[in-house]
């Protein structure tokens, strides 16, 4: 069929379909997988996207400013970006910029924002098909977003209004060195939390503000945690979510289950409450804290495969409570090695459900 004068299939779009890569949608809205520098258009679609989203900014501006809906931003190598970059079109924005059900396959780099006047964006439903580093601008909304890869922060200072909400990561999250000032896993109140598929670790960061981390359970099952050399400023807390209208029992089987949950290396201020529960764990580990006074460590109402403490200086409050094996395991065991407990208040700690038990407490 010839294509050549089709209309795009989206609706209210009026371009031509853009035959070289797509049967149905224009430059703007057809899908760019697998763009490369060699591919056999790739110049073409990087300078027909380019007029296309300038003439797309200009009509737009007449009706509501630096709007995007379902645009799919393109791989453009470095190289040429000058010609085919995106900076261009967002010089003359200020404030906030809205991208809905937009799919992104390059890094959206902060200087493209940062030189036009932009401190606020908000994505709504957008696709992230690359390795995604957060941009870093004053404000920074993810909501019902997918991240197909890696998402992590490029810079030491994560801005106070980073959110992320229902938003699906296919892969890892990774904040590595980071101050973070705000609660970055934002849940309202409809209880839906965003979904984990792989590992979510936090390497020397700092956590400045109290953080509360809810796991959903039926989305969360192979999601490893860790915390590596992490500062506690305040509180901070890691649970299942709650299903409303269900009582203990039924919640009880409807918590979130982690393949890890590791505390390395970690330290905290006095005054800090450090709250992990209501959990299935397979490992978990919590090594080398120093618990300082008016601190409190609350680990409870959970099931282990595995559960290791160990170097842990207590001069805080410790309470270990409700802890049992993970049933339908192997090999369950439960640790306390070359640590100073402290003021501890253990209860409901089902030791004998355990195969293997070691206790090393000075
Ligand atoms: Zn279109």
């Amino acid at each position: 069929m010839d294509n050549q004068n089709k209309i795009c299939s989206v609706d209210d779009c009026n371009r031509k379909v853009f035959t070289k890569l797509s049967k149905e949608k224009c430059v703007l809205h057809c899908e760019k997988s697998g763009i490369h520098r060699h591919h056999r258009s790739y110049h073409l679609l990087g300078s027909s996207f380019s007029t296309e989203l300038e003439n797309y900014i200009k009509k737009s501006k007449k009706e509501t400013c630096n709007y995007f809906i379902g645009v799919h931003f393109p791989w453009i190598d470095s190289r040429d970006e000058a010609d085919y970059g995106y900076a261009i079109f967002f010089k003359e924005s200020r404030g906030k910029i809205d991208f809905e059900e937009c799919h992104f396959y390059d890094i959206l780099y902060k200087k493209y924002f940062v030189n036009s006047n932009i401190d606020f964006v908000e994505f709504y439903k957008c696709v992230f098909h690359i390795d995604y580093p957060i941009i870093g601008l004053d404000t920074e909304i993810y909501f019902k977003c997918c991240f197909e890869r890696k998402v992590c922060n490029n810079e030491k200072n994560i801005t106070p209004s980073l959110e992320f909400q229902q938003c699906t990561f296919q892969k890892e999250v990774i904040f590595d060195n980071a101050l973070i000032t705000g609660n970055i896993f934002i849940v309202r109140d409809n209880n839906v939390q965003s979904i984990f598929h792989d590992k979510l670790k936090f390497d020397n960061c700092v956590f400045d503000n109290s953080q509360k981390l809810f796991l959903d359970s039926d989305n969360n099952k192979d999601l490893s945690i860790k915390l590596k050399s992490c500062e506690f400023r305040k509180k901070f807390k890691i649970r299942s979510i709650e299903v409303e209208g269900k009582d203990y029992i039924e919640q009880q089987k409807n918590k979130a289950k982690l393949k890890s949950l590791k505390i390395i290396d970690c330290t905290a201020e006095d005054g800090t409450y450090l709250r992990f529960g209501f959990l299935d764990i397979e490992d978990f580990v919590l090594q080398n804290l120093r618990l300082p006074q008016n601190s409190e460590l609350n680990i409870g109402d959970c099931r282990f495969k595995e559960f290791e403490l160990s170097n842990f200086r207590n001069i805080g409050k410790f309470k270990l409570y409700k802890t049992n094996i993970l049933e339908n395991e192997e090999g369950q065991s439960f640790q306390i090695n070359n640590t100073s407990i402290g003021n501890a208040d253990f209860q409901g700690i089902n030791l004998l459900s355990f195969k293997k038990v070691k206790l090393f407490i000075q």
